[in-house]
């Protein structure tokens, strides 16, 4: 195949020069690649890296990416806080972010010299669709004097209105930082309404919500989880927090996607159950080889958009570029930034279970 634009490339037939120079990829993936498969996915792979090193590009790869983008091509693989911290430091003159637009979106606010690339525009988010900028401002004037806590898979102008971002790696460290800022004992965090009611349950700080969903999250419920128990009784449960807060009662453990990865890869369950999107079991399953993974699979439609072969195009005919307005962009930094700014957990966060399991209110707009 030859694909042309700024960049000429020839992508090879499955040579052994590829076959060599991609072995440690295969090495990760043959658990969920076929052979067949590989001879198709390893020249793009190859052709790919190539071009990264001609262009000074990185690719972000997020935890929810296949395998043969995250173990293939992802110089920076992790969830949106650490893909976020990343994209900030990359020494790289090029990003190609395969995720979805609202990452891309955040790299560009927080390295606006750097050209951003999506491979696919169709790679949206259901969370980032649910609310506008006018939105933001409503409730602003309807709770003045509240901190507005933003979850980082909003658009650029959502960000701008906001005093602070969160992923659902920090989300109760972030809520509770801005209690203590503003100097109140309610916040208001959006848009996401289930994270908002596993961070109330966290939390001594009032949590006023939107009722954004995760489409992928919001399907897995109570009798999933019983079902599962049921089938695999050793099985460990690791739940996501965009799930809802029932489900995360009923799991064994609740965190975000670098989390669980760090709970699996330190604990090394013989059986473990990720309640996440789908491909994040791939990914981790690669470096836990003694773990058995049950999959009940839900798949992100938006993150699926992102291929190989469009990765590869992006960077050979510099599509699509992705730009903020420099006025949103300046304004959603500053609430980026802030998070940033904040120190690390020690370890991912992790969810208090005794405290999951205990219903308490949020005031839903
Ligand atoms: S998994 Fe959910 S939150 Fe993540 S991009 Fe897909 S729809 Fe958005």
């Amino acid at each position: 195949m030859t694909a042309s634009g700024p960049t000429e490339v020839h992508v090879s037939g499955f040579t052994p020069e590829v076959e060599a120079a991609t072995a440690p990829v295969w090495e990760k993936v043959r658990r969920h690649v076929t052979p067949m498969e590989w001879r198709l996915q390893a020249p793009l792979i190859h052709a790919i890296n190539q071009l990264k090193r001609e262009r000074r590009a990185v690719i972000l790869a997020h935890n929810y990416m296949t395998p043969d983008i995250f173990h293939g091509v992802g110089d920076y693989v992790g969830d949106s806080l650490g893909l976020a911290r990343e994209a900030a430091r990359a020494d790289a003159d090029v990003i190609v972010q395969a995720g979805v637009h609202f990452m891309a979106e955040t790299s560009k606010i927080l390295s606006p010299e750097k050209k951003i690339l999506i491979p696919d525009l169709r790679a949206g988010c259901s969370l980032a669709a649910s609310i506008t900028a006018d939105d933001v401002r409503l409730m602003r004037q309807r709770y003045p004097g509240l901190p507005v806590v933003t979850y980082v898979n909003t658009s650029a102008e959502v960000k701008a209105e906001t005093d602070i971002c969160c992923t659902s790696a920090n989300a109760v460290q972030v809520v509770e930082h801005a209690a203590r800022e503003w100097g109140v004992d309610r916040v208001i965090l959006i848009p996401d309404e289930f994270l908002a009611r596993n961070v109330a349950r966290q939390t001594s700080v009032g949590i006023i919500a939107w009722r954004g969903r995760c489409e992928v999250h919001e399907q897995f419920t109570v009798e999933d989880i019983r079902e599962i128990r049921e089938a695999h009784p050793g099985a460990e449960i690791l739940a996501h927090p965009e799930c809802p807060a029932e489900v995360l009662a009923e799991a064994d453990f609740a965190g975000s996607t670098a989390a669980m990865n760090d709970y699996v890869l330190t604990r090394r369950p013989r059986q473990v159950v990720l309640i996440t999107e789908c491909s994040m079991a791939d990914n981790v399953a690669a470096d836990a080889v003694d773990t058995e993974f049950v999959r009940p699979c839900n798949l992100c439609p938006h993150m699926k958009q992102i291929t190989l072969e469009n990765i590869l195009q992006a960077l050979v005919e510099d599509r699509h570029e992705v730009t903020v307005d420099p006025i949103v962009a300046g304004r959603a930094r500053t609430a980026v930034q802030r998070m940033i700014d904040m120190p690390p957990p020690s370890s991912p966060a992790r969810y208090d279970l005794v405290r999951a399991r205990h219903h308490v209110d949020v005031e839903l707009i």
